[in-house]
């Protein structure tokens, strides 16, 4: 069966195309992927986005996300899109054994923070250990907090942490920063930012359930030595990955695989393929700019349908 737009991924940028696509009457198909509601789901409460003055859970945000689609008629599926071809039309999605086919594909599959990927972290994550300083940074006032990285985005976070918490120590596992000269230059004059260079972090210890992070082991690079470091949070900023590797390169994107789209809009290389959300997005990469571009999406398919037919 054809369907007139299959949706790929369901963070706000994926339900919030599918909700403006069901309105339009366009039945909309959206693969959720093996992180259904996407990054909000690894976050606790949502206090910056817009209509929630008292917070939100992330989880429970993207729950209504998706009732708010289904109401339009948005079929969504918890399913994996394995790869596309996008090379005719109408177009192709194989999800395991399963061939769909759609006259526009929008692409909204974001970008994972990259992790350390130890157990501890992921038990931690969400109960002091965080990716998104701007997400999280507000529940460390008065507290101390590790940040863990050595580019611009670990000292952007280090710099906006300090606004919060009273000591900010970035831990770095070279002796020098990649991070831009003008961001090192803040880091450096920052009065309550210190810096452990050549230690990588290698353990996180704390309960959830009693009070979350409580300090982290770290390893020197070159000597081994391993020492404790006590902290109430840990914010990871060692980078981002796209998740574009199932496109297996039939898009345009930049070197490192974020896609990219056309000046003020979501349309991508290809005709009838739109992407929105933090796969077309490394500047913004908040909950509220996803859904604005997912917004957009949709309403650039309805117009790329009309010319169809
Ligand atoms: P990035 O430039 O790739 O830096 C990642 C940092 O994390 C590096 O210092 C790296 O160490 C460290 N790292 C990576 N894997 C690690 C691991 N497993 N353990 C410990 N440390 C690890 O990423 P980013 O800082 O997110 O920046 C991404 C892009 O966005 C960059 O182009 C950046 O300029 C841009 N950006 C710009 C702004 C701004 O201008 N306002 C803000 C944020 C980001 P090594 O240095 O040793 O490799």
């Amino acid at each position: 069966m054809k369907h007139n737009l299959i949706i790929i991924g369901s963070g706000p940028a994926g339900l919030t195309s599918a909700i403006y696509a069901a309105r339009a009457d366009l039945k909309p198909i959206v693969f959720e992927g093996n992180q259904p509601g996407g990054q909000l789901t690894i976050t606790t409460d949502v206090e910056n986005y817009p209509g929630f003055p008292e917070g939100i859970m992330g989880p429970e945000m993207m729950d209504l996300f998706r009732k708010q689609a289904q109401r339009f008629g948005a079929e969504t599926h918890f399913k994996n899109v394995d790869s596309v071809d996008l090379s005719k039309t109408p177009f192709e999605v194989k999800v395991g054994e399963e061939i769909h086919h759609a006259d526009s594909i929008v692409i909204a599959t974001g970008a994972s923070a990259k992790l350390l990927n130890f157990e501890s972290e992921t038990k931690l994550m969400g109960h002091g250990v965080s990716a998104c300083a701007t997400c999280d940074g507000f529940f460390f006032r008065d507290k101390e907090v590790l940040v863990v990285g050595g580019g611009d985005s670990a000292m952007e976070e280090a710099t906006f942490l300090t606004k919060f918490a009273s000591k900010v120590t970035i831990v770095h596992r070279r002796t020098e920063f990649r991070a831009s000269k003008i961001m090192q230059k803040r880091v450096f004059d920052n009065p309550k930012i210190e810096i452990l260079w050549n230690h990588s972090v290698v353990d996180m210890i704390g309960e959830p359930d009693q009070g979350g992070l409580t300090s982290a082991k770290v390893k020197h690079s070159e000597t081994g030595e391993v020492s404790e470091i006590k902290c109430d949070g840990l914010f990871l900023a060692i980078g981002h990955k796209p998740n574009s590797d199932f496109l297996n390169n039939q898009l345009e994107t930049d070197d490192k695989g974020y896609i990219i789209t056309k000046a003020d809009s979501t349309a991508t290389s290809i005709n009838g393929v739109f992407a929105c959300g933090d796969i077309q997005d490394t500047v913004y990469r908040q909950a509220i700019t996803a859904a604005g571009s997912g917004c957009m999406s949709a309403i650039e398919v309805e117009r790329y349908l009309e010319t169809l037919h």
